[in-house]
């Protein structure tokens, strides 16, 4: 009994050095852990001036010529959408090893598209749009990611359609089968082929796009790394809201069984720091007198405005568990077997 005591003391304490070694990992859900504390948890970006995203003032966008047409490649191609994911914060669809590309609109270059993911927020109840236009967020936004240049610094650029709900049922069709596929990838790790023949264009209709705005910008989750390339464009996609309400009640941000669904997955709009938002027309002139409130943070999370550093309750509850099972093992009760377990535990990963 004793023996097990002071393991468990020592545990406790092996847990502590461990832990302070280990940089936490961010999500969107808890206050210790969520974008309001990105900048402290994450290094690199997520303090910068050039983040994202951000409320889109159309009175203060400006002309910009030489946002022309895009030419997509592979966009229509139903061998392309190869896997979809559930990644633990997103879901995210993976294309082809080099099948998809887009350039024009002013990219500097041939960009190969990637993947696709989405952010959304609580049903119909919470918008989970990342960005906004004059404050509006919509329920879903839709992340086309491109890169181009070499591998290990490539310049990055990121297509944002948001997602507006209609008053269908199961419609459109493309998004009917998309979303089929979220029951089978409910836990965090999951993933399947996308067997039915979908294409990017099939999930974006009704969308012109030839009119977009463009800003420079980041990645909205950390590392948050600046230099990204914004377009997002003005038309949505109209998906019905039963479809859009499966991503917020199918699936979980981790594995165990009492995994929290995963909902409210976007970033707050960041500070615009005297950025310029571009479009094929400019917007209403201003007097220039006052600036609008752009530039003001906002959480974007609604009843939590808690942002301390705080453990949460969750995280102990989960170290005492794990702490008792190997204190109360029989074959672990010995003096140096329970040291190596103790050892053993903190180096894999929670
Ligand atoms: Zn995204």
């Amino acid at each position: 009994m004793m023996n097990a005591f002071i393991a468990c003391l020592a545990a406790c304490l092996l847990h502590e050095v461990c832990s302070a070694s280990t940089p936490v990992s961010w999500c969107y859900h808890r206050p210790s852990c969520s974008d309001a504390v990105w900048s402290i948890i994450a290094e690199k970006d997520c303090d910068g001036t050039q983040q994202s995203p951000i409320d889109i003032v159309t009175a203060d966008v400006q002309a910009n010529t030489n946002l022309t047409a895009f030419t997509f490649t592979g966009y229509n191609d139903r061998a392309t959408l190869t896997e979809i994911e559930n990644t633990g914060r997103t879901i995210k669809v993976t294309f082809g090893d080099q099948k998809m590309y887009v350039e024009g609109g002013d990219l500097p270059g041939l960009f190969n598209s990637t993947q696709f993911h989405l952010h959304w927020g609580n049903g119909s109840a919470t918008p989970g749009s990342e960005h906004a236009v004059n404050g509006k967020r919509y329920p879903m936004e839709l992340h086309i990611m491109n890169e181009a240049g070499n591998g290990s610094d490539p310049v990055l650029s990121v297509l944002g359609i948001f997602i507006e709900a209609s008053n269908d049922t199961g419609k459109p069709e493309s998004w009917k089968t998309l979303t089929s596929y979220l029951a089978q990838i409910a836990s965090a790790g999951d993933k399947t082929h996308v067997s039915d023949k979908l294409t990017m264009d099939d999930l974006l209709p009704g969308v012109d796009r030839t009119k977009y705005y463009r800003y420079l910008g980041s990645l909205t989750t950390p590392s948050c790394d600046e230099g990204v390339i914004w377009t997002i464009f003005k038309d949505s996609v109209k998906v019905s809201q039963d479809l859009i309400d499966l991503f917020s009640t199918t699936v979980y941000i981790n594995q165990t069984t009492n995994s929290p669904l995963m909902t409210n997955t976007f970033r707050a709009v960041q500070p615009i720091y005297g950025r310029i938002v571009t479009s094929q027309v400019a917007g209403p002139k201003t007097t220039g007198l006052i600036k609008p409130t752009s530039g003001t943070k906002t959480t974007g999370f609604v009843g939590n405005p808690t942002t301390g550093l705080i453990t949460p309750r969750s995280v102990i509850k989960t170290s005492l568990t794990k702490l008792t099972s190997t204190a109360t093992n029989p074959s672990l009760a010995l003096n140096f077997p329970l040291l190596s377990a103790v050892l053993l535990y903190c180096i894999l990963p929670s």
